[in-house]
């Protein structure tokens, strides 16, 4: 196994990152995650403002996966996320979903004790360890923010993409050059007021990889569904994106009409919110593994 310490920090995905490791695929990983805030907010006294920005949303990486090459699909196992004991939360005002209720900037320090996360002593919630930003080299020369969720992956905020689930990655140039981070020991779709409970930890995961073979948008799969995941510039746009790659992941798959197609999206599957507060909003389509089972429906 190797791994990969969080002292390997990007705030951006480019293609000019340079390796930090290189990986044979099928090589088992694992990465060291400083939290979105680097790890700077460690009491309740300290507020969002007072923490360096341009240390905001680190991923560790990237690391280059050898034979993977623009067109090809990094198959990512995430076998384990273990997070650590203390998980952070900020409100700033202005910033969010629930910007007008809140009034004064506050940080909130949650402790995570046997699996759950402490509210307060009268709400403890069981974690479900999530990576919120994971990705690759965007196509062609565009430089994307951490922040900042795309066709790449990026800060998808996706709370599906957990142990025991294979995400799925489009490969824009050699190496593909993975990282991550934003790790959440628990957060709810939307993420609305922009944090989970943001937390270090390592994630252990496998890279392999499908040649020759892209949806050109990130793709989950987990025991009993698949997902479609896609960004636009708001709720509705990355609605749209996320149906025109559902659409097309099904067509190319099945033997059915495209009215067909169509009408199975509407009655079968459920397009769902990842998260409407980075600067690009994630939705993502559940496709129940059931529904298709006699047609054997996969990704390969
Ligand atoms: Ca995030
Ligand atoms: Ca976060």
């Amino acid at each position: 196994m190797k791994k990969i310490s969080c002292e390997n920090a990007i705030y951006f995905m480019h293609r000019d990152n340079k390796p930090a490791l290189e990986v044979e695929p099928g090589e088992l990983l694992e990465f060291e995650a400083r939290d979105c805030f680097s790890d700077q907010i460690q009491e309740e006294s300290q507020l969002f403002e007072s923490a360096d920005w341009s240390q905001i949303n680190p991923a560790t990486g990237p690391v280059a996966i050898k034979g993977a090459e623009p067109g090809d699909t990094l198959v990512i196992d995430i076998l384990d996320i273990k997070v650590d004991d203390k998980g952070t939360m900020i409100v700033v005002p202005d910033m969010g979903a629930l910007a007008d209720k809140i009034d004064q900037s506050e940080t909130k320090i949650v402790p995570i004790v046997n699996g759950y996360a402490q509210f307060n002593d009268k709400i403890h919630l069981p974690i479900k360890p999530m990576i919120g930003v994971i990705g690759v080299a965007p196509e062609g020369d565009e430089k994307i923010p951490n922040g900042t969720p795309g066709f790449h992956g990026g800060n998808m905020d996706n709370k599906k993409i957990t142990r025991g689930t294979r995400l799925f990655l489009p490969v824009f140039h050699p190496g593909g050059m993975l990282a991550l981070g934003d790790l959440h020991a628990v957060m709810g779709d939307g993420e609305v007021v922009i944090c989970g409970v943001e937390v270090p930890g390592e994630v252990l995961l496998k890279v392999d990889l499908i040649k020759g073979k892209t949806l050109g948008t990130p793709f989950l799969e987990t025991p009993d569904y698949f997902y479609v995941i896609g960004t636009g510039k708001d709720l509705d746009d990355a609605g749209a994106v996320t149906l025109d790659k559902t659409y097309a992941f099904l067509k190319e798959r099945l033997s059915l009409t495209s009215n067909e197609v169509a009408m199975l999206m509407s009655i079968a599957c459920d397009l769902e919110i990842c998260q409407i507060v980075d600067p690009l909003i994630t939705c993502r389509m559940a496709i129940p593994k059931q529904v298709f089972a006699l047609y054997n429906l996969s990704f390969a």
